[in-house]
């Protein structure tokens, strides 16, 4: 009677061990897909992730698309928004008895915005060339990227 009960005991234990490990193995995962969900960037299974999108883009072509209107992109729309702080010309009559202006002179001129656009829909998708680089060379972080920035649009 003895040896029975311990085997009873034993074999018990093992169960409420593998009933704990696989309610932590479910508590690690769904942990785990809540992180992934609400920031990638966190993600463990981040690089793997990519991988096998990475792998599925290139099934399909890799060619990167507008998170706005659906179109593929091979090329974007650079656009750059300048402020001129102040511009000179001489002012001088011509020939005619009439105002001629040459000699244009911009001082303190600066880029003051610059972004990338969709040919398509001309929706803003990326402000850093680097993102717009890795877009346009098909990868899926940046293809993210211009999903996140469309949201942040809407
Ligand atoms: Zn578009």
């Amino acid at each position: 009677m003895g040896e029975t009960s311990v085997e009873l005991i034993l074999c018990l234990v093992l169960a409420a061990l593998i009933l704990a490990l696989t309610l932590y193995v479910m508590w690690a995962v769904m942990n785990m897909a809540e992180t992934c969900w609400h920031s990638f960037e966190q993600c463990p299974v981040r690089s793997w992730a990519e991988q096998l999108l990475n792998q599925s883009f290139s099934k399909v072509g890799g060619m990167p698309f507008c998170p706005s209107c659906g179109e593929e992109i091979e090329c974007l729309v650079y656009c750059e928004s300048w402020s001129y702080a102040f511009i000179t010309y001489t002012a001088e009559l011509n020939g005619e008895g009439f105002m001629d202006y040459s000699d244009m002179e911009i001082h303190d001129a600066d880029v003051y915005e610059s972004w990338f656009e969709c040919p398509h829909c001309h929706a803003k998708l990326f402000e850093d060339e680097g993102d717009a680089t890795n877009f346009l060379r098909g990868e899926v972080e940046a293809q993210l990227k211009a999903m996140g920035s469309v949201e942040k649009e809407d």
